[in-house]
């Protein structure tokens, strides 16, 4: 057996999976080969055509596209816990001082211990709406093996923003393009660089225009944060006599490129411009849930690409499992009771928002977001065979219902095991405990929060 020819580089035996219409079949076997899925079929089947180098036993697992969170700030996993239950106005009590005493040590901490809190969630993408010291990040994401989008915080305005935390229009291209040629598509493609504005109120409409027309220009996307805060849009109603995304409509900037996170407070036009431009959106559901119920039934009536995220650690925790539940309940309680609809938002919809929707956010659904041959490797294998799991009559909804990350006990990116039996092999998990422990003291000390 020593010459051995493998014509595969890993298979996961006897599972069962998640078809891209929400079935779940049984006794299949997923083929991985270099990044990619190559075959999924009976077990049986397969296990004649295919030699692999390495196995996993699938038996009572589900294996399905790994979740994508499509919103988060892995630069604020220091400040988990500390703005819940807090008085206004946090952002400039707490997020001014916490950002703007981040160290670069600080920043590769943390963003080592949100790959870490990612990876065993069952995260393998993701997309960082942008901090400080984002090269730190990029080490991160490369090191830990997941795929991820990064940007840079971008602000040049706004009343509330000590001046140390803004720069000039040049000075922001030029750290977001530095960013982009350092980083943009390394990792073998894992790790993509956009460009970003921190929010519309905080940037110029100069340098708003200046950010779209350099991420044109090198071929990449645009995220903001959108329609969060009533504040964003009297900014716009005052300033510009529109709403957010009818401003940014009026200076031709949207496209299908762009992605507005958060995005509840719109109007029934923004809507449609939303629609018309095929721009992306994400709602982050815990930390949206203080704020705003966003409008999701319409958004997919109209076919409007919706994704998940978390919001990062200072917001929530980074489980897309706790996201799902919670916006599970939210939808049923503001938009189902009124109406009596109890089927307002099925857990077929929030599943494909997890995934397949996240994937749309990242411009990459022809990539990601199912388990289908051609698509690359990201995926999850979830220990179903659990009292709290099994026997069910419909597993779909026992994923958003009962399922938690904790279920969760192997992943794989990019054809890669990053995560296995719940062990993460690529990551030193006591080592960034430990670290990240002391970091948060130190910080909160220095930034007197
Ligand atoms: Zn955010």
């Amino acid at each position: 057996m020593e010459n051995r020819e493998y014509n595969a580089d890993l298979i996961i035996k006897n599972c069962s999976i998640l078809t891209p219409d929400f079935n779940v079949i049984d006794d299949q076997s997923v083929v991985i080969k270099n990044n990619n899925i190559i075959d999924i079929g009976s077990a049986d089947l397969l296990s004649d055509i295919y030699q692999s180098r390495e196995t996993l036993n699938g038996n009572g697992k589900l294996v399905m596209p790994g979740l994508i969170d499509a919103h988060t700030h892995t630069c604020q996993q220091l400040l988990r816990g500390r703005i819940a239950d807090e008085y206004p106005m946090i952002w400039t009590r707490i997020m001014v001082p916490f950002e703007s005493n981040l160290q670069e040590k600080d920043v590769y901490i943390s963003s080592q211990l949100s790959c870490l809190e990612m990876i065993k969630s069952g995260t393998t993408a993701f997309i960082d709406a942008g901090g400080r010291h984002m090269h730190k990040v990029a080490e991160s994401v490369l090191e830990s093996g997941l795929r991820g989008v990064i940007t840079c915080s971008t602000m040049d305005s706004g009343r509330d923003i000590p001046d140390t935390m803004k720069s000039s229009t040049e000075e922001n291209i030029r750290k977001n393009r530095q960013l982009y040629n350092d980083f943009h598509g390394t990792g073998d493609g894992r790790l993509d660089v956009w460009f970003s504005l921190r929010s519309i109120i905080t940037c110029s409409p100069d340098l708003i225009k200046k950010v779209f027309e350099t991420a044109k220009e090198c071929s990449t996307r645009v995220q903001s944060h959108m329609n969060e805060y009533p504040n964003e849009i009297s900014y716009c109603l005052e300033n510009f006599k529109m709403r957010p995304y009818e401003y940014l409509e009026s200076i031709g900037v949207l496209d299908e490129n762009f992605l507005g996170a958060h995005s509840i407070l719109l109007s029934e036009n923004e809507m449609d411009i939303i629609k018309t431009y095929n721009s992306k959106i994400v709602h982050c559901p815990i930390s949206n849930s203080g704020k705003g119920i966003p409008k999701t039934p319409s958004l997919m009536q109209k076919g409007i690409g919706v994704g998940f995220g978390t919001d990062g650690a200072g917001h929530s925790g980074l489980s897309l499992f706790d996201q799902m539940k919670v916006f599970k309940s939210l939808m049923r309680a503001f938009w189902g009771v009124p109406i009596f609809d109890p089927v307002v938002m099925p857990s077929k919809n929030i599943l494909e928002m997890a995934t397949a929707g996240g994937a749309k956010a990242m411009l990459r659904e022809h990539q990601l977001g199912t388990l289908e041959v051609g698509k690359k490797a990201d995926m999850i294998l979830i220990n179903i065979d659990q009292p709290h799991i099994y026997p069910t009559h419909n597993l779909l909804n026992t994923l958003i219902e009962s399922v938690n990350s904790n279920d969760v006990t192997d992943c794989i990116v990019d054809g890669k095991i990053v995560m296995k039996n719940r062990e993460v092999l690529t990551l030193d998990e006591e080592k960034i405990k430990y670290e990240s422990k002391l970091a948060m003291k130190e910080l909160s000390i220095r930034a007197n929060i």
